[in-house]
């Protein structure tokens, strides 16, 4: 019955392609971090197109949007798909964009073809994936999902002092309904792999398993700001030299744990920072991602250790704080078994993959029946400028995800 049921896949691009000029950058990249005037600009947008494809629009406390496509029992809970609209500072046109204008593009397919779903179908547009701008990432559907409360959402800063809640509210999308609490029938996203193994295997659909297991850290190690023409070297406390080695014990964790370990240090505060004062004081993050629960956990311990003897050794303190956990996460099987089905109708290459990054569907996953959909990215490479993907790739993504959304809203 659906099996002549085809989006349309120069419209997704065209919406891509629109949606990627807010924020644009030289390189071909999308600047856009959440609630700014750019991300309110992108939402007002994606309001407009949802609006023009007949769907009622719903915005909760935390800013999440929904657009709802009625069901013939509009009854029933929805199935839902959707993504993130913010950006890394440099990020590219695909990383969540793509999961948004895919589900856009199911309602505007179904809507050529007059088909009725049992089911009510909604399309969402997540607040803060990115943890960019506010820490942590994914805060948005965490609180949807129950993972924190509202308070503790809304009250997240960015680095000038601005909170969620104060933003939300300027750009106009502290919206008035409970986060959460409605029940879902099923929870789909698709997006793009942000790795290499589809494109270097030439699989076009990634069917997703799971999602890694993440531990973030926040380090402050202190020591002594000194000049540094007259202080001799045995007498420093320098606290940068200290976190040299931190930095390396990382690198050396991560490579300890192949093949599926990732660690990295990916942000650094250097104080005072200045070329003729040794570094009193330097504050890193550390992000540490496995799918083995036990063996992450080992990882964690195991830097502490290694923390705690360099700054033994060099009489330097530490404030070593884990300020994040999300454990691994394994996706249900009658959504993954869907997404495989339409993968296979349709006759796409595939294979099975558990994601290395986060996604909102981590979350989802807790409250209700969800799976993900991949596609590949050129080089494996995300949360960059050049973040490229394929126009027939993105479109097969989205057609997956119709016969899947299909399948599910009319069971
Ligand atoms: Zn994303």
């Amino acid at each position: 019955m659906t099996t002549n049921i085809r989006i349309n896949s120069d419209r997704l691009w065209d919406s891509l392609m629109e949606l990627a000029k807010i924020g644009a950058t030289e390189k071909g990249g999308v600047r856009r971090l959440a609630l700014t005037d750019l991300d309110k600009q992108a939402r007002d947008l994606f309001v407009r197109w949802c609006k023009d494809a007949g769907c009622t629009i719903g915005v909760d406390k935390m800013g999440n949007i929904f657009a709802r496509r009625p069901g013939k029992d509009d009854s029933l809970a929805p199935v839902m798909t959707g993504s993130h609209i913010d950006t890394q500072p440099s990020g590219g046109k695909f990383d969540g964009n793509y999961g948004v204008m895919a589900g856009l593009e199911v309602i505007r397919t179904l809507n050529d073809f007059g088909y009725e779903t049992n089911r009510p179908i909604e399309v969402i547009v997540w607040t803060n994936e990115e943890g960019s701008r506010f820490a942590p990432a994914m805060i948005a559907s965490g609180v949807y999902a129950g993972a924190f409360d509202l308070e503790y959402g809304l009250s997240r800063k960015d680095v000038d002092g601005k909170t969620i809640g104060e933003e939300l509210q300027r750009i106009g999308y502290a919206g008035e309904r409970e986060c959460g609490g409605r029940e879902v029938a099923a929870f789909f996203e698709a997006h793009i792999e942000q790795g290499p193994i589809l494109e270097a295997e030439n699989k076009t659909i990634g069917v997703v398993e799971g999602v890694q297991g993440i531990r973030w850290y926040e380090i402050t190690v202190t020591g002594q700001d000194a000049h540094a023409g007259p202080t001799p070297m045995p007498r420093r406390k320098d606290a940068l030299v200290g976190v040299s080695h931190m930095v390396l014990a990382v690198n050396r964790i991560g490579m300890a744990n192949q093949p599926y370990a990732c660690a990295t240090v990916g942000m650094m505060q250097v104080s005072p920072n200045s070329r003729n004062v040794i570094p009193g004081t330097v504050f890193f993050t550390v992000d540490f991602r496995h799918p083995d629960a036990d063996t992450l956990q080992r990882m964690g311990a195991e830097l502490n250790a290694e923390c705690e003897k360099v700054c033994r050794e060099r009489k330097l303190e530490l404030d070593f704080k884990e300020i994040w956990y999300s454990p691994p996460v394994k996706f249900n099987g009658d959504c993954v078994a869907a997404v495989q089905k339409a993968t296979e109708e349709l006759g796409f290459s595939n294979r099975r993959i558990v994601s290395g990054a986060g996604h909102d569907s981590v979350y989802m996953s807790r409250v209700t029946p969800t799976s993900m959909i991949f596609v590949p990215c050129k080089d494996g490479i995300s949360h960059n400028e050049i973040e490229d993907a394929k126009q027939d790739e993105l479109a097969a993504g989205c057609d997956v995800l119709l016969r899947a959304m299909i399948e599910r809203a009319n069971a």
